[in-house]
């Protein structure tokens, strides 16, 4: 299989099925009660959604192997270089924005934890900033050309990293919930070591959104198989103020995420293109390695993403208006002076 072609591009058919009581409970309201939704090329368990609060997830779930199989080291890019430079240079852009967001309010000595680091794209601008930063990373790999301010932890889950109760003043989860096996578990470590009066920010593709709703398989941000959760936003705010947090805001527009998941998913909609094929066309290739997809395939690729962007930013502005951004961020805070403890892992 060439580079990368296979990693974003497992198939996935909608299968409509009856509710049936499912292995697992949802990791959001414990029931078990479900609906088979998705089937995954390679996976053997089916995606099913929970009939009471919506959440999509494996069942039975994945096995730990399984769930490293969906992070080869090309996934990781090359020495903190996921994308071919002209993107990568917008992610970084992206990321500078995003940490004006993520540092307001803040005092210059905060700080702040990444949790799901990766190579860390918001570390650099917000350690100009003056905050203490600390990220946690399930491989190695993954933190290739971190900035080295940051200080980055190896472990398995977050509970395994051994921070203090109280040690953080902000705790940001970017797109790395719907990655951990146990997001409950992640979120109750999240209340113990964040300080009273703390802010937590999470980022999650919104399974309840117009974008995942209209795409159904062929939604760009169903990731499989690394994304073993779905969430509404709802659900996550169930969860969240379940755990002891109370929710600050939410926010539906993001240029980094929103408007290309229209895109992708419109083009993963034409059965004649591979799928995720543009998204493989601009992740950064080892040298030597040939382009996925014949010269015919990359044009016609390129030139509909092109004419589908001014499309795909329109409806994501919408979308946003309307409360159901395709992927959203939601703040959260640990209350000052609580005497409400978080629930143990179920
Ligand atoms: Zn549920």
């Amino acid at each position: 299989m060439p580079f990368a072609r296979d990693l974003h591009a497992r198939p996935i058919h909608e299968i409509g099925a009856e509710a049936s009581t499912a292995e697992s409970s949802c990791p959001v309201c414990a029931g078990r009660e479900v609906r088979p939704r998705f089937r995954v090329g390679g996976v053997t368990s089916p995606v099913v959604v929970c009939t009471d609060c919506g959440v999509g997830r494996y069942d039975p779930p994945l096995a730990p192997d399984e769930v490293f199989e969906g992070y080869p080291s090309e996934y990781y890019g090359q020495l903190g270089m996921k994308f071919s430079p002209g993107v990568e240079a917008l992610v970084r852009l992206a990321a500078t924005r995003q940490s004006a967001f993520l540092s307001r309010g803040l005092s210059p000595r905060a700080r702040v934890l990444d949790v799901g680091c990766g190579r860390g794209v918001i570390f650099g601008p917000l350690a100009d900033r003056g905050l203490e930063l600390h990220g946690v990373e399930i491989r190695i790999e993954a933190v290739e050309g971190a900035d080295p301010r940051a200080e980055v932890s190896i472990a398995p889950r977050l509970a395994e990293a051994g921070y203090a109760a109280e040690f953080f003043d902000e705790v940001v989860i970017w797109h790395a919930l719907e990655h951990v096996i146990d997001p409950r578990g992640t979120l109750a470590e999240v209340h113990r070591i964040l300080r009273s009066g703390g802010r937590l920010v999470v980022a999650v593709p919104n399974f309840a959104s117009a974008q995942a709703r209209w795409s159904g398989a062929a939604w760009f941000h169903l990731d499989a198989p690394r994304h073993l959760y779905h969430f509404p936003l709802e659900a996550l705010e169930r969860l969240l103020e379940d755990l002891g947090f109370e929710v600050e805001s939410r926010h539906h527009f993001s240029l980094r995420q929103n408007p290309f998941g229209w895109v992708q998913s419109l083009l993963n909609r034409v059965r004649s293109l591979p799928r995720n094929g543009l998204y493989t066309l601009l992740y950064e290739r080892p040298k030597g390695v040939p382009p996925a997809f014949d010269r015919g395939t990359r044009v016609g690729l390129l030139l509909l993403g092109l004419l589908a962007a001014p499309i795909a930013l329109v409806a994501s502005v919408v979308a946003a208006v309307l409360r159901s951004g395709a992927t959203v961020h939601v703040v959260a805070r640990k209350p000052a002076h609580s005497s409400r403890q978080a629930p143990p892992e179920r």
